[in-house]
C-alpha cells in the first residue's frame, strides 16, 4: 500500500505454498519486496538472486530479516528491520543496487499505523479467492509486541502497542457489509491484552455475533468472565500458549506452582474455556532447559491430553531464530545453536538448539512417543466426540491425519532412524561438523524445485553465532 501511495504500480503475490512463482512473479520489476519467515529464506534468496541477475533491486523484510540481517544482506540490496512508511519511502527514493552487502534499514520501533482491511481489500480478496477450502479467514491485527517476557519469543522484546481502534471498527464494519458469514483471524502476538477495549471495538461495530473470530491469547487473559464475552462476540477458536509445565507461570496465572499442580490447574482452566469456545489449540514448546530431565515433562503433557479430550495440541521444537530473542545469545555463547539450513527452521522440521537435558536419540524418542500418543485413532475419536461444532470437529481430524499430526510423526521417526544409521546426521546434530547432511540437501533441492538453480553459492549455510559475534563487537 505504501508503494502505491508513493505512485508506483504494484503487483502483489501471496505465496501459500502452492503457486508457481516462476509464473506468478512479473518479469520486469524495478524493485522486488519479499516478506519472509526464516523457513522461506532459501527460496527468497534464490528469487532475489534470479531478479538481481536481471537488474532488479531487491528488498527483504519480515521475521527473517529481523532475525538474520547479516546473512540476508549477502543476498538482498536492502534488508529491513522494523518497517514503517518512512523506511519504505527511503528505499523507494534510493532504489539502487547495494552489492555485495545490502543496506540495513530500520525504524526505531514497530509502525504506529498499518494499512487496514479496506485499503488492502483487493489483495486480501485475491488471496482468499485462491484458498482451496470454503473456510476463508480474513487477517487483521489489533496490537503489536507483548508485555510478557517469554525468553524464546521475538515479541518479548517489542513494546506492546494497540493499533488504532477507529480503524479496526471501520474494517470490521467493512467486512460485515462485504462478506457472507465472515471469519477474522487476529494476528496479534497476544490478543486481548487490553481486553475490555478489544471487546468494545467488536461490540460497537456491528450486530453481536455476526463475525466469527480466531485469536492467540494467554491463559491469564482467559478468565471465565472474559471467555463468556468472547463467546458472545463470536470467538470460534482460541490458541493459548502453555509452553511448559515448569516455567512461564505468569502467562497462565499458575505462578511458581510445581509442574504437576500447574498441569492440573491448566487442564481445569482449558476445560472451562472449552465449555464456551468450540475450538482450542494448546501450544507447547518442547526442549526448554527448564523442563528438566527424563520422561516427566512428556508424561505430564500426555496426562493433560487425557484430562482435556477436546484440545488440539501443537508442539514446537525449541528454536533459536538468530537475533529474535535474548535467550539466543546465551545459547550461542554455550555453543548450543546448530547451523541447520533455514529451510527447516519452522519449529518442527529441525530443532537448532542442542537440548540441555537429553541426548538427541532420547529426546527424539520422547518426541515421537508424545506425538504418537496425541494422534492415535482413539485420541482423534475422543477429540471428535468432545467437540460439538462441525468445523472444529472436521478441522481436528484433518489436522491430525495430515502432514501436521501423522506427517510429523513419520518425519520425526525418520530423523530418529537417521540418528542411528547415518553418522553424518549424528555428527551434525552433535555439532561435530558443520557439513549439512545429504538428507537435508536432497530435501531442500526437491522442495525448491526450479529455484534451486538460482540459490547463490553458500546460501544453504549460515553462521549460527552471528548474533553473539555482532553483540561482542558492539
Ligand atoms: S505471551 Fe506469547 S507473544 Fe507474549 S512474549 Fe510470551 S510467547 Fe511471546
Amino acid at each position: 500500500m505504501w508503494c502505491e501511495e508513493a505512485g508506483h504500480e504494484v503487483h502483489f503475490v501471496c505465496y501459500t505454498g502452492f503457486e508457481d512463482l516462476m509464473e506468478e512473479l512479473p518479469q520486469d520489476m524495478d524493485i522486488l519486496f519479499v516478506g519472509a519467515f526464516t523457513q522461506a529464506a532459501q527460496i527468497s534468496y534464490a528469487i532475489s538472486n534470479m531478479f538481481r541477475l536481471r537488474g532488479t533491486v531487491t528488498v527483504l523484510g519480515g521475521p527473517h530479516a529481523r532475525c538474520y540481517p547479516e546473512d540476508a544482506r549477502k543476498y538482498f540490496d536492502y534488508v529491513l528491520g522494523f518497517t514503517d512508511k518512512v523506511v519504505v519511502e527511503g528505499v523507494l527514493s534510493d532504489c539502487s543496487q547495494h552489492r555485495p552487502y545490502g543496506e540495513y534499514l530500520s525504524a526505531r520501533e514497530q509502525p504506529r499505523h498499518l494499512p487496514g482491511v479496506q485499503e488492502r481489500w483487493k489483495y486480501i480478496e485475491a488471496t482468499l479467492d485462491k484458498t482451496a477450502t470454503s473456510i476463508k479467514i480474513i487477517p487483521m491485527i489489533g496490537s503489536l509486541g507483548c508485555p510478557y517476557t517469554c525468553s524464546f519469543c521475538i515479541d518479548s522484546v517489542v513494546d506492546y502497542q494497540p493499533m488504532d481502534y477507529d480503524q479496526m471498527q471501520g474494517d470490521l464494519r467493512f467486512i460485515h457489509k462485504n462478506m457472507k458469514d465472515p471469519i477474522v483471524g487476529w494476528h496479534d502476538p497476544n490478543y486481548g491484552i487490553r481486553f475490555n477495549e478489544c471487546m468494545e471495538v467488536i461490540e460497537e461495530s456491528y450486530p453481536k455475533g455476526e463475525i466469527r473470530f480466531i485469536a492467540e491469547s494467554s491463559l491469564s487473559l482467559l478468565s471465565e468472565k472474559n471467555v463468556k464475552r468472547l463467546r458472545a462476540n463470536g470467538f470460534l477458536a482460541i490458541l493459548p500458549g502453555i509452553e511448559s509445565w515448569y516455567s512461564m507461570g505468569n502467562k497462565s496465572k499458575t505462578g511458581r506452582k510445581p509442574a504437576r499442580d500447574k498441569m492440573e490447574h491448566i487442564a481445569e482452566h482449558i476445560n472451562m474455556i472449552m465449555r464456551y469456545i468450540p475450538y482450542l489449540q494448546a501450544n507447547f514448546v518442547l526442549g526448554l532447559d527448564d523442563d528438566g530431565e527424563g520422561t516427566e515433562p512428556f508424561e505430564l503433557t500426555k496426562e493433560f491430553l487425557d484430562r482435556c479430550p477436546g484440545v488440539f495440541p501443537a508442539y514446537s521444537l525449541l528454536s533459536a531464530f538468530g537475533e529474535a530473542a535474548p535467550l539466543n545469545l546465551d545459547l550461542q555463547r554455550d555453543g548450543r545453536v546448530l547451523g541447520f539450513p533455514f529451510h527447516f527452521l519452522n519449529n518442527n522440521h529441525a530443532m537448532n538448539v542442542k537440548p540441555k537435558n537429553y541426548e538427541w536419540p532420547e529426546f527424539y524418542d520422547h518426541l515421537i512417543d508424545l506425538t504418537r500418543y496425541s494422534f492415535t485413532g482413539k485420541k482423534i475419536y475422543r477429540r471428535f466426540r468432545a467437540n460439538n461444532m462441525a468445523i472444529p470437529k472436521g478441522m481436528n481430524v484433518v489436522r491430525a491425519i495430515s502432514s501436521e499430526g501423522w506427517g510429523r510423526l513419520k518425519y520425526h521417526r525418520h530423523i530418529r532412524h537417521l540418528l542411528e544409521t547415518d553418522q553424518s546426521m549424528r555428527d551434525f546434530f552433535e555439532g561435530e561438523t558443520e557439513e549439512i547432511p545429504s538428507f537435508y540437501i536432497d530435501r531442500m533441492k526437491r522442495e525448491l524445485g526450479e529455484f534451486w538453480a538460482y540459490l547463490p553459492d553458500g546460501a544453504i549455510l549460515h553462521d549460527p553465532t552471528a548474533y553473539l559475534k555482532k553483540t561482542d563487537q558492539q
